[in-house]
């Protein structure tokens, strides 16, 4: 049976990801985000069902062990996890599904599923990482600082991705990743 195309996006907070995949699903009808579910707080432009399900620990944890995700992990010291139904759901109606997760889960989603194409965005450079960071104002200090510390930690897992995209000017970078896209459909 003819299914979707699977991709991974993954890159350190604040490199522009959320941007990006929001102008592909803008120019490309046949791309869909899965939409994670989270316990993190929402923020005030996020909403539910859109950016995120948002839900307490404990209904977390019940997705856990009914077994209704393909990957979940800690990140920042929340959790996140893709439904496998969310997945699904598009690859049988043929349509192509981008995830947003991390490295750990990219890992995770790897080892269960072998024809996905993993794309991570890359800063220009550390310190650019370093300033788009400090000029977000969604998170206080204490939660930069720590998301900074762990972006280092998301650098070195980047040799399990098959493209990296250098993220210096958005529109760029969305024509690249569209590239990269198109040429998996092919
Ligand atoms: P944020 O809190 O900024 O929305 O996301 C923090 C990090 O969690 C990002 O790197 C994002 O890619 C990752 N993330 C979001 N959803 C998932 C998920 O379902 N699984 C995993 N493993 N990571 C996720």
């Amino acid at each position: 049976m003819k299914q979707g195309n699977l991709f991974v996006i993954s890159g350190p907070s604040g490199v522009g990801k959320t941007t990006i995949i929001k102008e592909l699903l803008k120019i490309d009808a046949n791309l869909k985000l899965a939409v994670s579910v989270t316990t993190r707080p929402r923020r005030q432009d996020e909403q539910e069902g859109v950016d995120y399900y948002f839900l307490k620990t404990h209904e977390f944890e019940s997705l856990i062990k009914k077994e209704s995700f393909l990957e979940w992990c800690v990140v920042y010291k929340n959790k996140y996890g893709t439904l496998k139904k969310e997945v699904e759901k598009a690859l049988n109606a043929e349509q192509d599904i981008i995830l947003d997760i991390d490295t750990q889960g990219t890992k995770k989603v790897k080892n269960q599923l072998k024809d996905i194409t993993a794309i991570f965005i890359a800063p220009p450079s550390f310190k650019d990482l370093e300033d788009r960071l400090k000029r977000r104002n969604t998170e206080e200090e204490r939660v930069k600082k720590h998301r900074l510390l762990e972006s280092k930690q998301e650098f070195l897992a980047m040799e399990q991705y098959d493209y990296v995209v250098v993220n210096k000017q958005v529109d760029k970078a969305v024509k690249q990743v569209k590239k990269i896209i198109e040429q998996k459909r092919k």
